[in-house]
């Protein structure tokens, strides 16, 4: 019983429009020969974007807006692996015992399809969280193009530790 109550589930959602011409990253991944990629202040990676707010989200620290402003032009073109780190920083310094017990996320993007991407996504978040490769699900899906200009990614995560009193 006492496992359970150090338990925490962590949810974020992030989504950027798409621009002709710009790079698609995902998970940290350059998805290739893509056609577009999103419009966004930093790199635009919806998967970390997503992560990063899960992550907060399950000890209650808000999101990466309060974190990373868009407005301030340090953040522009910024890579999302350095939010993560920061986000990670942060939940070492309030969380005692904190670890990660597994991650669930689906990507919603029309064109390219990433199913040949799915393994290299999977590895690099598997290494960035230091979890084995069955504890990060990552599905993709389209829109039924019903928005075929927009990439979305959900993420939840399941959490140990206490926050620090
Ligand atoms: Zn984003």
């Amino acid at each position: 019983m006492k496992e359970f109550q150090s338990q925490r589930i962590g949810y974020g959602e992030d989504a950027h429009a798409l621009g002709a011409g710009r790079p698609l990253i995902i998970g940290g991944i350059t998805i290739p020969d893509s056609p577009h990629g999103p419009v966004a202040h930093s790199d635009g990676d919806v998967l970390f974007h997503a992560l990063a707010d899960a992550l907060l989200s399950a000890f209650a620290l808000g999101d990466i807006g309060l974190y990373f402003p868009p407005s301030q032009a340090e953040f522009k073109g910024l890579d999302s692996l350095v939010i993560i780190e920061r986000v990670w920083q942060l939940l070492l310094e309030q969380v005692s015992d904190f670890s990660v017990v597994n991650l669930a996320a689906v990507i919603t993007l029309d064109q390219p399809k990433l199913g040949p991407q799915r393994s290299v996504i999977q590895a690099n978040v598997a290494e960035l969280l230091n979890l084995p490769l069955d504890r990060v699900g990552i599905g993709f899906k389209t829109s039924e193009g019903l928005s075929p200009q927009h990439i979305q990614a959900r993420v939840s995560v399941l959490l140990r530790g206490h926050l620090r009193g």
